[in-house]
Order: C-alpha cells, then sequence, then structure tokens
C-alpha cells in the first residue's frame, strides 16, 4: 500500500520507521485484533508534530500506542496511522536532586529500575505494570497504593493542533484511572518527577515483594489487558465477577481467569468479538445480580 499517504509519512520520517499493513495483535499484550494501514515509530518530537498535522490536513485518523498493555484492537484492524511511541522514544534523564525527565515511550519497568538503581524512592509502585510512562499518565496507572499522581510534577504535551504545552500536576486532573489527556487528545511527550532518597534494602525488598505478589495472584502467564474493569466504589470488581459464579466462563478462547477473576484472559485465538461479548457477559451478570454496574478499563481501537 506504497501510496500518497505514504509517501507523505516518509518525508516526514525515515523510510525504515514506516511500516504499513502492520499486525497489531504482536503489539498488544492481549494478542487480539488485525492489520494497521499504516504505522510509525518516532524517534523525534518534531516527527510527532507534524505527524499529528499531516493526519489532520489529510483527515486520516491517528491513534497513539504505547505499550499496547490496556487496548483491545478490532479484529478488522485500524484504518488509520498508529504512531507507536515506544522505546525509541525513551530518553531518561536524573538527575542529583532527584529530579527524573523522561519521554513518554519508556516502559515503567525500565524507568522504576532506572530510579531505584539510584536510591531514589517513590516509584517502587510501577515495576510490574508492562505498560509505557505515555500510557501510565493517560491511564493515571497505579498499583499496590501508589499511582503516577503521587510523583508526577508535569507533563509535556503535544495537542491537536500540533502545538508543545507544558501541564502542571493540578492542570492534569489525575484521577482514578483519568487524566486530561483524555478529555483533549493530548498526547504525552516528556514528564517530570521528584523523589526522595531512600534506604536501598527496602527499595529492593519493596519491589521483590510487589513481583512475588503479582506472580502470585495475577495470571501473568497468559494474554491479557490486566484488569478488565475499573474498581467499583465500595466493591472489588474480581469478587463480583466470581462470587456472579464467572470464574473459569468462556466464550470462545476468551476466559474469566481462574487465578484472578478481574483479568480476562486470551487463550491464543480469541478475538475482539469474542471478548466484547464476554465485557457485555460480565457487566449483565453482575448488574442482576448485586446491581452495581462495571466500567471497562480498556480502550478500543477500530470499528468494534
Ligand atoms: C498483566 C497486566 C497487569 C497490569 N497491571 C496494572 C496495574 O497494576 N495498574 C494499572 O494502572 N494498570 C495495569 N495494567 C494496565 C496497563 O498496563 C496500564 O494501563 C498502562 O499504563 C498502559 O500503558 P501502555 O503504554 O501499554 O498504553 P497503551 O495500552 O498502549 O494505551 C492505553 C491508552 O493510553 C494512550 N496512550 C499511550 N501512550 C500515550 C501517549 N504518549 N500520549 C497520549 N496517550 C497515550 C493510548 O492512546 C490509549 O488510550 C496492567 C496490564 C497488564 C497486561
Amino acid at each position: 500500500m506504497k501510496d500518497v499517504f505514504y509517501q507523505k509519512l516518509v518525508e516526514i520520517i525515515d523510510a525504515t520507521k514506516v511500516k504499513t499493513n502492520e499486525p497489531l495483535r504482536e503489539r498488544t499484550t492481549l494478542h487480539i485484533g488485525g492489520n494497521a494501514d499504516y504505522f510509525v515509530l518516532p524517534t523525534k518530537t518534531e516527527e510527532i508534530q507534524k505527524l499529528i498535522l499531516l493526519c489532520r490536513n489529510e483527515k486520516m485518523p491517528y491513534f497513539i500506542m504505547g505499550n499496547g498493555s490496556n487496548v483491545l484492537v478490532s479484529d478488522l484492524g485500524y484504518r488509520g496511522l498508529i504512531i507507536y511511541l515506544n522505546e525509541q522514544y525513551g530518553k531518561v534523564d536524573i538527575d542529583k536532586d532527584g529530579f527524573v525527565t523522561a519521554q513518554s515511550g519508556v516502559l515503567l519497568s525500565k524507568l522504576s529500575k532506572s530510579i531505584a538503581a539510584k536510591d531514589y524512592t517513590g516509584f517502587e509502585f510501577a515495576e510490574g505494570i508492562p505498560g509505557t510512562l505515555g500510557g501510565a499518565v493517560t491511564m493515571n496507572a497505579g498499583a499496590y497504593g501508589g499511582e503516577i499522581k503521587d510523583c508526577i510534577v508535569y507533563a509535556k504535551v503535544i495537542d491537536i493542533d500540533g502545538n508543545i504545552i507544558k501541564i502542571n500536576k493540578e492542570e492534569l486532573l489525575l484521577g482514578y484511572r483519568r487524566s486530561v489527556l483524555q478529555d483533549k487528545k493530548y498526547i504525552l511527550l516528556e514528564a517530570g518527577f521528584q523523589f526522595n532518597k531512600g534506604n536501598p534494602g527496602e527499595i529492593n525488598k519493596r519491589m521483590l515483594e510487589l513481583r512475588k505478589a503479582r506472580r502470585e495472584k495475577q495470571p501473568l502467564e497468559k494474554f491479557s489487558a490486566g484488569s478488565a474493569f475499573k474498581r467499583p466504589v465500595g466493591y472489588y470488581a474480581g469478587k463480583l465477577i466470581s462470587d456472579s459464579g464467572l470464574r473459569g466462563y468462556q466464550i470462545g478462547d476468551i476466559e474469566v481467569s481462574c487465578k484472578h477473576c478481574g483479568f480476562v484472559i486470551n487463550n491464543g485465538n480469541g478475538t475482539a468479538k469474542d471478548f466484547l461479548a464476554m465485557l457485555k457477559y460480565i457487566i449483565k451478570t453482575v448488574e442482576d445480580k448485586y446491581d452495581v454496574t462495571l466500567e471497562p478499563e480498556i480502550r478500543l481501537l477500530g470499528d468494534i
């Protein structure tokens, strides 16, 4: 599909970083979905800016993908451009006062290890979240009592017109799995964090404990997007699903994990259609039984 839009892409970004008909299944932790018409791996901020403006001028839909750990891709794929902000756009700087500046593509596992290696504390919670910083700030990711909101100082973003804006913590409107980035379709370029020195032994111990807890409680050996639903106020989604008798319930190759009912897993050949049917079935069953409406956490991509 080397058409006019492709030619415009390679005027902005090196041709080796531009792909067409790219399988998205391999780019997500759920391993579901079809191909994207166009897929780019920018390494520079000005490339991202130009890509946004190009898409706007050409009326081409675009989607920012980090590590694809919270995305369900349509079985039909995506008719647009995926701007993939992963490790190739993931520089990190940690200064002597504990101020961390990181590009959005850095993986949280790598970022948290780099921060811990300099004996700074406060980011241990993020090590086991299999996403990028971009996805984490957008979703205000959190785990085991910590969240992005606790340590972020500022975010540098691009708005839909291609302008670069620096926004402070308050303006980010970080709440449970939400931020202003979702409302305004901002793209995270970079974020700044402040940490304090900690006890190296305690930092390592905490990280080991959290790793162990995840391995014991979550089906990490299976394809999933983590918790399928947000935590309803006053309840745990996993417990409601389990108490509704859905542990191990299957639709095609999609299954409610027996290890952790909050996780909906793909046993290998699952489809987006079955995944969505499963979400609907779970929502209806829990609603009928407990009068609680579960809200999916996952983002949908493509015509589903
Ligand atoms: C096994 C497992 C465990 C998990 N555990 C947790 C957990 O403990 N806590 C938790 O909060 N989440 C958890 N998750 C969910 C997921 O890892 C997080 O939501 C993560 O922050 C998503 O990051 P990502 O880079 O994969 O984003 P993606 O899945 O690629 O994208 C998610 C959303 O963020 C947007 N986005 C991505 N990058 C950018 C950017 N640079 N600028 C603007 N928007 C962007 C996308 O457009 C999309 O809307 C888990 C997932 C799995 C598979």
